[in-house]
């Protein structure tokens, strides 16, 4: 149980040391767009150190991270590891942010939920250059479901009218060559 692990051969046994390997689900590591499962186990793999002040944990706490991309909501899949080192204290200093050493126990669990929740994404994204939905249609750019317009910055509008105006003029010369220059299989 990693709310309640015996650390009772330990206590006020300083140089002592066990190791603790435990793999639970934890709820409420969550943040918006980014949560380890609350029914995925969490991996903790801990050294227990017996110190004079009480005990001190040090190792690594693992899980599976579900995300959603931030631009397009689309989810996926990732992993969270974290490295930790914290004192359980007989007499915790709450300035130091110590945990307390409950009796002949210690409550893993805030430790975890501390030591991950800050590590959780913000703002994940599925991709680096992901594309993200469009604002008009709210059609996935990435899958090409968007077929609107390029939004046109106001300062380039009059680049654009003269690059349309050039198309135009091209474009007739371009469709006409084929048939002017190269008869078809079927030209004379
Ligand atoms: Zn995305
Ligand atoms: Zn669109």
């Amino acid at each position: 149980m990693i709310r309640h692990v015996d650390v009772h051969d330990l206590v006020g046994r300083p140089g002592t040391y066990r190791e603790v390997r435990l793999a639970e689900p934890i709820e409420g590591l969550a943040m918006p767009l980014a949560e380890i499962p609350a029914d995925a186990p969490v991996d903790v793999e801990l050294l227990l150190e017996s110190v004079v002040e009480g005990i001190l944990v040090s190792g690594r706490v693992a899980g599976p991270l579900k995300l959603r991309c931030a631009r397009c909501l689309t989810e996926f899949g990732g992993d969270l590891g974290v490295e930790v080192r914290e004192l359980f204290a007989a007499q915790p200093d709450a300035e130091a942010e110590e945990y307390p050493l409950e009796g002949d126990h210690v409550n893993l669990e805030p430790l975890v939920r501390d030591a991950v929740v800050p590590e959780l994404p913000f703002s994940p994204l599925c991709k680096p250059d992901c594309l993200g939905l469009c604002e008009r249609c709210g059609g996935d750019r990435n899958r090409a479901e968007c077929s609107c317009p390029p939004v046109t910055d106001p300062r380039w509008a009059g680049l654009e009218a003269l690059l349309t105006s050039d198309l135009l003029a091209e474009n007739p010369a371009e469709r006409n060559d084929p048939d002017d220059d190269e008869p078809g299989p079927n030209g004379p």
